[in-house]
């Protein structure tokens, strides 16, 4: 198959389309778009695993604890899917052993989600995730996999700046690049990840607020991927509707738009950049 495109961040492995993730996946792998399926605990990222290894080429994935299920009680009907409705969980310790076989699958290209949300937190859930990121670094320096990084600012302006925070995790710990996926920063921020060799992401929503068109302006063009982190953020002219990684298209177009680049050029770019990231050769 020839893949022009790659969605780096999505989820088909989620509840949100346990009915139809095949044909999810047929139609994403006939419209040329390859995709990687990111876990965020340890059934989702078995699941993620599983369907990478059904198909021969175009699906791949990821494997790791996102920073919110290191907490108790965190419910996504998404993820998890309406009848699991008002369960709590009692948070998911990061256990190595069990993702470091998963890690060993060929179709597992990098660590992750993992890092730092700081948009529900407390002092408690900060030690939880911190553990938990850490954990997570160390296995993408024994294994040699990037990590995919999930960091979320607080909305309050006043509060630490979660990728400060991460950022200096990453500088004391990590042996191996990565990418901030959804990055949600400023071009301060980004530079420093950048300076390390770590690429950012953006999703749909650049297709519908402005508020990020300086960080796609900025970013040095080998370090950026697209990505559609559906079944969230669906992009326009699709909003209202699940996203699905076949949308990656109008994510692709919104940041040549931006940059004021050609479209081929760019899809040719990111090809490379997911080479060079993941070692995904399309
Ligand atoms: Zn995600």
């Amino acid at each position: 198959m020839n893949y022009e495109y790659i969605d780096t961040h999505t989820h088909v492995n989620l509840q949100a389309y346990k009915e139809d993730w095949e044909e999810v996946i047929a139609r994403t792998r006939a419209a040329g778009v390859a995709h990687i399926n990111v876990g965020t605990q340890q059934d989702t990222s078995r699941r993620a695993v599983e369907m990478a290894e059904a198909y021969e080429d175009g699906v791949y994935a990821m494997v790791g604890l996102h920073p919110v299920h290191t907490d108790a009680s965190y419910h996504d009907e998404k993820e998890f899917g309406p009848e699991q409705k008002g369960f709590t969980t009692r948070g998911e310790v990061f256990d190595t052993d069990y993702y470091r076989k998963l890690a060993g699958s060929e179709k597992v290209v990098a660590i992750g989600e993992c890092g730092l949300d700081y948009y529900r937190i407390s002092p408690e859930t900060k030690e939880k995730q911190d553990a938990a990121f850490i954990a997570q670094i160390e296995l993408a320096n024994e294994v040699g996999k990037p990590l995919m990084l999930h960091i979320r600012p607080s909305d309050d302006p006043s509060a630490p700046n979660a990728y400060e925070d991460a950022y200096a995790i990453i500088k004391k710990y990590a042996k191996v690049r990565g990418n901030a996926h959804f990055f949600a920063g400023t071009v301060e921020d980004a530079k420093k990840f950048w300076d390390v060799g770590y690429s950012v992401s953006f999703t749909g929503v650049i297709t519908f607020t402005c508020d990020y068109d300086e960080v796609v302006q900025a970013a040095p063009k080998e370090l950026i991927h697209a990505e559609t982190d559906a079944p969230y953020v669906t992009p326009v002219p699709y909003r209202g509707k699940r996203n699905e990684p076949l949308h990656v298209r109008e994510v692709y177009k919104r940041i040549a738009q931006i940059r004021g680049e050609d479209e081929a050029a760019l899809r040719a770019q990111l090809r490379t950049n997911a080479q060079h990231m993941y070692g995904i050769a399309l």
